[in-house]
């Protein structure tokens, strides 16, 4: 169910440094991606940009790239099974240009939405550790700088939720992380929360379409994109 809680302060966006190719501030997860190069010489294994238009009315902030996925293919989502549910409901919201993403140069295209993740580096086993996000904050708070007023960020998982708030001035528990939840934040900017469309997420139903779909259903309301909504009542194709 969705809730609504105003922010206790006026934070202003921080326009971090912006994405930087070649970071290493991270040494563990520097050493992992060169290991995972070494292993894998035909991914990418860098850390993965923001995907979209930096002033996309919705912003769509996931955890940090997965191995075999984000971190080979070098889009966010892109080959991860995260990635199957997610771009198939921003395809049916009218968010992506097609249901599927599997490689850069696949012909995807985002319309009015961006795609980026708390730590842009892989890690080991998916978990950063707080130093990893804390350092890799201010490249999301650069992400973020651009969206504009009304618009729309939505967490995927308590850690995204966290490192969002860090990354526009607010302290990470100002606000508490509960799917479906709903956070008015300043400038008319809604912050939704939804659990991450992680592989063990939706294999144990503890993140159903219909439940991601809900929370994009909130999405279309606050963005006034009745039309979204409606196309996401169709069949899908
Ligand atoms: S996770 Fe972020 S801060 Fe850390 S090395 Fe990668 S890009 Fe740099």
């Amino acid at each position: 169910m969705a809730t609504a809680n105003e922010a206790p302060i006026l934070p202003e966006v921080a326009s971090g440094p912006a994405y930087d190719s070649g970071c290493r501030r991270c040494a563990r997860l520097a050493l992992f991606l060169d290991d995972t190069r070494a292993a894998h010489p035909d991914y990418v294994c860098l850390p993965v940009p923001p995907f979209g238009a930096a002033d996309a009315p919705l912003v769509i902030v996931g955890l940090a790239p997965g191995m075999h996925g984000a971190n080979a293919t070098g889009r966010p989502f892109t080959g991860d099974h995260a990635g199957i549910i997610l771009y198939r409901t921003l395809y049916d919201y009218g968010y992506a240009t097609q249901p599927v993403a599997t490689a850069r140069g696949d012909g995807l295209a985002l319309i009015g939405c961006r795609i980026t993740n708390a730590v842009k580096c892989l890690p080991p086993q998916n978990k950063p550790v707080p130093a990893e996000i804390r350092a890799c904050n201010s490249y999301l708070s650069a992400d973020l700088c651009a969206l504009p007023d009304g618009g729309a960020i939505l967490a995927l998982g308590r850690i995204a939720h966290d490192a969002t708030l860090r990354a526009l001035g607010m302290a990470a528990s100002s606000l508490a992380f509960a799917h479906g939840a709903r956070h008015a934040l300043p400038r008319g900017v809604a912050l939704f929360d939804s659990y991450h469309c992680s592989r063990y997420n939706t294999n144990t139903r503890r993140l159903t379409p219909e439940m991601f779909r809900s929370v994009f259903d909130n999405i279309a309301t606050h963005l006034g994109r009745e039309g979204a909504r409606a196309a996401s009542a169709l069949p899908r194709k």
